[in-house]
């Protein structure tokens, strides 16, 4: 189990650094860590929090989030992330289709008045029974109930848990619809934090700078616990994503790996102070959670000291990730695929229509299998029937193929798959190729409707100086002769941001609303 895990680490690195909180100055080391877990453990028990009992965090990265974490896991209760950036009602869904009783929330977080949501929600929330606010009072009143309970009370709690047990529910980013809670185990995510970390090579010589959310699987899986499985430590930059407080914590605190969806990377790289930042103690690092732009990649090896740099590909529901890049991959396999399946996990490409195997290079539906696939969606039944079969593969709904050596090239998601005059039109090779045009700093492509050719092309790109000017007919020129007709943009629109889900995902699905508005 994850209580047994951490024990076992803070056993044999007592007195290395755990956890460092940049904008606090606070720091942990393993012993502390494991004394302060095993207090907010203690104060959960005698609160009355049952094994199996849903206990939800809502809060940006801070070390509390961290401490309830390992304290829910280490009495067998049901940890909820809740994505900090929900609003009233969305945090009054969470709470009810999870049936969450004990709720830790921040108070506010930029500007945003966290309180006064969670009040104007908990009269709908039947189930919900404590509210502990971090900053306040009821958070210290919760933590001297640890005296409360005795080391007696909770070892004989850890003597029902088991690592096959529920421990999380981890809602999906929302990127194509409305995020469904996949339902993990000690089992599922605790072995793939412990790979993710493996397959990087991490030792308790490591420091690692998440500036993705916990709330998502990236953080609290890739980050907490493949930290936390081997010695590493995990430093916190800053409550949420900032490009500068980012690259200065990785130079303060000497970090070796630094994570980040690749829109982070870009922000980072696109600083004009950037060359004034010490990265030189970075070794490695993951780019993940979308695809992985090869400009891009290479600018983070080069530029940022990541010649270790790994892609990983995943998703919530398989804890998350399944395949990964390699440390000793050659720069071919690191920037273009992502990488290959982890140690005892299967991945097989199949024709979503007929559910049959592929060969190698045809696209079709990437499907996962092992140990790190969910128990299932919390209590959707029948959502969950559609993306697991009866031989317990996950069905991804992401297109992909597999390359001779195993390694596989994420193609996009079916969804977002455009059907141009019956041929099938992949963004991402749009994106790829738009990425080297010099003025533009991020491309997005989506399809559009129209009524001679069912859809239609559209890039959105955002320009590398906000003041310049991108005509349709430059993009256009600019693919002559590089790219097969039917994949050139037939409409171009430059735009300040993409909207985005916290967890850096780009919401393709609010875009094509915007540009059918925009289209009139
Ligand atoms: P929802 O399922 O709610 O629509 P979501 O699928 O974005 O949201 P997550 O589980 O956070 O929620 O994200 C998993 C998805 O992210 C994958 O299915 C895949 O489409 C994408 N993804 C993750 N890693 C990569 C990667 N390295 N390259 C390309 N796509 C990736
Ligand atoms: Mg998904």
């Amino acid at each position: 189990t994850i209580g047994q895990s951490l024990a076992r680490t803070a056993a044999r690195f007592p007195d290395r650094e755990a956890l460092v909180d940049v904008p606090s100055g606070r720091r942990w080391t393993y012993r502390s860590l494991a004394a302060d877990v095993d207090e907010l453990a203690r104060a959960f028990l005698a609160l009355g929090v049952g094994k199996g009992d849903r206990v939800g965090i809502w809060s940006p990265n801070r070390p509390e989030w961290v401490l309830v974490q390992y304290a829910t896991a280490a009495i067998g209760a049901i940890m909820v992330n809740i994505n900090p950036a929900y609003r009233r009602h969305e945090v009054g869904f969470v709470l009810r289709q999870s049936g969450i009783s004990v709720l830790v929330s921040a108070l506010t977080h930029k500007g945003s008045d966290y309180r006064e949501m969670v009040e104007s929600v908990a009269g709908e929330c039947p189930g919900l029974r404590t509210v502990v606010y971090l900053d306040d009072p009821s958070w210290t009143d919760l933590l001297a109930r640890a005296a409360d309970a005795t080391a007696a009370d909770l070892d004989a709690r850890t003597a029902t848990l088991t690592s096959d047990d529920p421990i999380n529910i981890q809602y999906t980013s929302g990127t194509t619809g409305f995020p469904k809670g996949a339902t993990l185990s000690h089992h599922n995510i605790l072995n793939n934090g412990y790979f993710v970390g493996e397959l990087i090579s991490y030792t308790e010589h490591d420091r690692i700078c998440v500036p993705v959310p916990f709330y998502h699987c990236f953080g609290m899986v890739m980050g907490n616990l493949a930290a936390t499985t081997h010695g590493a430590c995990i430093v916190i930059p800053a409550p949420s994503f900032e490009p500068a407080a980012t690259l200065a914590a990785v130079a303060a605190e000497r970090c070796t790996s630094l994570y980040g969806v690749p829109t982070m990377f870009i922000a980072e790289l696109d600083l004009p102070d950037f060359a004034d930042y010490d990265l030189s103690s970075l070794r490695t690092g993951i780019m993940a959670g979308s695809p992985c732009p090869v400009e891009v990649m290479k600018k983070v090896v080069d530029r940022m000291h990541m010649s270790e740099v790994s892609i990983c590909y995943g998703m919530t529901e398989t804890s998350p990730v399944s395949t990964q890049t390699r440390v000793d991959d050659d720069l071919d396999r690191r920037t273009g695929t992502v990488g290959r399946v982890l140690p005892f996990l299967e991945v097989k490409v199949v024709d979503p229509a007929t559910g049959v195997t592929l060969r190698r290079g045809e696209p079709g539906e990437l499907c996962t299998r092992g140990y790190s696939v969910m128990l299932g969606y919390w209590d959707e039944p029948e959502k969950t029937a559609e993306v697991l079969d009866s031989a317990r593969w996950m069905h991804t709904g992401d297109l992909a193929s597999m390359r001779s050596d195993g390694y596989v090239n994420i193609v996009g998601r079916i969804k977002d798959v455009i059907i141009r005059g019956g041929e099938n039109v992949y963004p991402r090779e749009i994106e790829e190729f738009l990425y080297r045009h010099p003025k533009i700093a991020d491309v997005q492509v989506i399809g559009v409707p129209d009524e001679k050719y069912g859809e239609e092309v559209m890039a959105c790109v955002i320009l590398r100086d906000p003041a310049d000017a991108l005509t349709v007919d430059e993009v256009r020129a600019f693919c002559q002769g590089q790219l097969a007709h039917y994949k050139v943009p037939r409409y171009v629109r430059a735009v300040e941001s993409f909207p985005m889900t916290i967890s850096g995902k780009v919401r393709k699905v609010e875009m094509r609303e915007w540009a059918v508005g925009e289209l009139g």
